[in-house]
């Protein structure tokens, strides 16, 4: 069934011809078996691997089945193995890390047979060759005797014609040598039987056919027994590995051996918590640089802001809120936004001041550190620097301090609202701000936004055909209330007099107009009374002092001024990745939006520190890509033989890849998840490790996603460009050069 004619094969190497054998004839039937001796070097080894398609030949033809193989490609050959080939080697080949069942069972999943009838099969073969009580034994804790009763196991298992075997006896003592040649005898009826053997009197009496070889040619070719042979065999069937089968072996090959695994999982949970943790620095970075920022008209520079106004220009109604709360992904609206844009200033008229942003307590995340939450309007809370020089004096006086808005420009204190801190909640000190936050009710912020709006208006006042203004750096001609003045009237400085011919403004009237950012709004007032240093005290109970200047008026006219519906308002998304559609989804329904993440001005620096971190986290991939491999080619250098096995059992090269590949991911996925469960318990405060902080502080689930990609894709890379090198070398070579 097998013929070669004037075959030669000859190494090269470094430029020197060698000579496996050359101009070798040869017929080999079904049912012959045949020994071949002779002198070490005489190319016995290289005559079996060509016969077992193992290695090619350069000169000659080799016929299988009258066929001609000199054109065969490497997958010919791969596939004439599968159908013909069952090899025995002298050093056995067998996966060491694997039990006497799993080295036979192997051969069977490689060749897609299905797992109920692998395992008949498998414990047939075991009894056969007298292994029973040796099943589930590793084969490295077996003698050489055993050892190479499981081969020739393996060898039987896909029921291949031909056998072939190198120095099947070579490493054995003369009684393990006697029984597995006389069970190769026993198999070798109805198969072609190939044995290299230095000692032919061992194998004497079995053998139908003796060749020997001298210096790479046969120089005796001797019958020895009449054989009923057949010249045709028979091929095997066989598929490629199952899905399933190739998931459960990729899982087997896994922990298979307990050091390699537990190396490699130390270095993919090494690759995947430097990669995290780089991760979520840049993030950190990201987001610092995000709110270092700048913009001068908007203080609350939140990436979550959005600032919307009316396109008609009117005035925000209720159901324009209920409208807006009504969309996805809103966190919470700020109807009057102007106190988010404005420093206030809070003083117990003692030693404390604290300056900061006012907002609504409706706005509030996450827990009070010390004191409770608000239970009344005058109650407030505060979200401050743990290290701030009053907080400690102020945690000790909670609900006790009673504290006053205060004018930043004048130093007025207003004492119509008295309030009190009841909580404070400590400020991530990494995050610097610089100002506390204030959380009031929504009645005092509005008391506050008065104040506001008087501070951000151009006021002028019109007074016998002249303009008077008055802004924040000039409060001469403030407007300020007294319920001494009557309704239309006004209480102004005797200073006035000398604008006036006559020498007295009284009953003379004053128009006052408010010009701000959302609104213009003009009052004429008669003017009633003057005051001067002697009398303002009895008038308004004010001192003259600071007040020269300032016009009375009602708090009822005063209101008219100042007391407007919002035009402005600020709306504060959930999610900031989804803060575009959130502001389209507003345009859609009337306002102009301004996201505040678009008006910020980076600074050089932060701009800077964003290049240098995705530059850093670049870098730190590819560097621990090369770490990672490298360490892995050191670790699964052990690995060689084991893949050169698989090929040598009618693995594909792409099988053989997938199934390192599936060992590989499966490690990385078990890192993954090891990590990723790491990072919930600290999440969940039940351990406390620093350095996994920011990861819980600054990844979210997308990122978790992102990386998960990351590390896969890296990975998968990994074990393509490990496999590229382990399949450079054909598997007798890998073989060779290993044994
Ligand atoms: P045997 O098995 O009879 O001891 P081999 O078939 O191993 O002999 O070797 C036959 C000849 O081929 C020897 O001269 C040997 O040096 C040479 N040879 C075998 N393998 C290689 C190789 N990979 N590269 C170069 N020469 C080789
Ligand atoms: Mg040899």
């Amino acid at each position: 069934m097998l013929e070669l004619k004037n075959v030669s094969k000859f190494y090269y190497n470094k430029g020197v011809i060698a000579t496996g054998f050359s101009k070798v004839n040869l017929k080999l039937d079904i049912g012959e078996f045949i020994a071949i001796t002779g002198e070490s070097g005489s190319g016995k080894s290289t005559l079996l691997n060509v016969i077992s398609g193992l290695d090619t030949y350069e000169e000659g033809e080799m016929y299988v089945n009258g066929k001609e193989t000199s054109h065969y490609s490497e997958k010919d050959f791969e596939d004439f193995r599968r159908k013909y080939i069952g090899n025995i080697f002298q050093t056995f080949n067998l996966v060491n890390s694997y039990t006497v069942y799993q080295n036979i069972e192997l051969v069977l999943l490689l060749n897609g047979y299905k797992k109920r009838k692998i395992k008949k099969k498998v414990i047939e073969l075991i009894k056969k060759v007298d292994l029973y009580k040796f099943r589930n034994t590793k084969v490295s804790k077996l003698s050489g005797g055993q050892k190479q009763r499981v081969a020739i196991a393996r060898a039987l298992a896909k029921e291949t014609p031909i056998i072939i075997a190198d120095e099947p006896t070579g490493n054995l003592d003369k009684e393990a040598a006697e029984s597995t040649i006389k069970l190769l005898s026993e198999i070798a009826k109805d198969k072609l039987v190939v044995i290299v053997t230095h000692n032919y009197e061992q194998i004497e009496k079995y053998v139908t056919r003796k060749i020997t070889m001298h210096d790479g040619r046969i120089i005796e070719d001797k019958k020895i027994k009449e054989t009923k042979s057949t010249a045709k065999a028979n091929e095997v069937e066989y598929k490629n590995i199952t899905k399933i089968n190739r998931l459960r072996l990729g899982i087997r090959n896994t922990f298979n051996i307990k050091t390699k695994f537990i190396l490699l999982f130390i270095v993919f949970l090494f690759m995947t918590s430097a990669i995290m943790a780089q991760y979520a620095n840049s993030r950190k970075q990201k987001h610092l640089s995000d709110i270092d920022g700048s913009n001068y008209l908007f203080r609350n520079s939140s990436e979550n802001r959005i600032v919307i106004k009316k396109k008609d220009n009117t005035p925000f109604s209720a159901e324009n809120y209920a409208q807006i709360e009504n969309l996805n992904n809103i966190d919470y609206i700020v109807k009057d936004d102007a106190l988010l844009d404005n420093e206030i200033s809070l003083t117990d008229k003692k030693y404390l001041s604290i300056y900061g942003n006012a907002s609504s307590i409706k706005g509030f995340k996450g827990n009070i550190d010390v004191g409770r939450m608000p239970e009344n309007d005058n109650e407030v809370i505060i979200e401050e620097y743990e290290d701030r020089y009053y907080i400690k004096e102020l945690a000790k006086n909670l609900g006790n301090t009673t504290i006053y808005l205060m004018d930043l420009y004048t130093g007025t204190i207003n004492e119509k609202i008295p309030m009190q801190i009841v909580g404070i909640k400590y400020m991530d000190s990494s995050l610097y701000y610089g100002n506390s936050n204030i959380y009031v009710s929504d009645n005092i912020l509005n008391q506050m936004r008065f104040q506001i709006n008087q501070r951000y208006s151009k006021i002028k006042i019109l007074f016998q055909n002249k303009y008077y203004e008055s802004n924040i750096y000039n409060p001469y001609f403030r407007i300020k209330t007294s319920e001494n003045v009557p309704v239309g009237k006004a209480y102004v400085s005797n200073d006035l007099n000398y604008e006036v011919p006559s020498g007295s403004c009284k009953n003379k009237p004053i128009k006052i107009e408010i010009d701000n950012l959302y609104y213009k709004e003009e009052l004429e007032l008669k003017i009633a009374r003057t005051y001067t240093k002697y009398n303002i005290k009895s008038l308004v109970g004010e001192e003259y002092e600071m007040n020269n200047g300032s016009i009375y008026i009602n708090p009822e006219d005063y209101n008219k001024l100042f007391d407007k519906p919002s035009y402005q308002s600020s709306v504060f998304v959930e999610e900031v990745e989804l803060l575009r559609d959130t502001g389209a989804e507003l345009e859609n329904l009337g306002y102009t939006t301004l996201i505040i993440k678009d008006t910020l001005t980076k600074s050089g620096q932060a701009q800077v520190v964003e290049i240098f971190q995705t530059i850093v986290t670049i870098f730190l991939i590819i560097t621990l890509f090369f770490i990672t491999y490298f360490i892995i080619k050191v670790i699964l250098k052990s690995r060689n033989t084991y893949f050169a096995t698989l090929r040598m059992l009618g693995a594909t090269r792409k099988i053989s890849k997938q199934l390192l590949i599936i060992e590989l991911l499966i490690v990385e996925n078990l890192a993954y998840l090891i990590s990723v469960v790491v990072i919930i318990l600290q999440a969940k405060q039940i351990i406390n490790l620093s350095f996994i902080q920011t990861i819980v502080d600054y990844l979210k689930i997308k990122d978790y996603i992102i990386l998960y990609i990351i590390l896969i894709v890296m990975s998968y890379i990994i074990s393509l460009k490990y496999a590229k090198k382990l399949f450079k070398n054909s598997s007798i070579k890998t073989y060779n050069g290993e044994v």
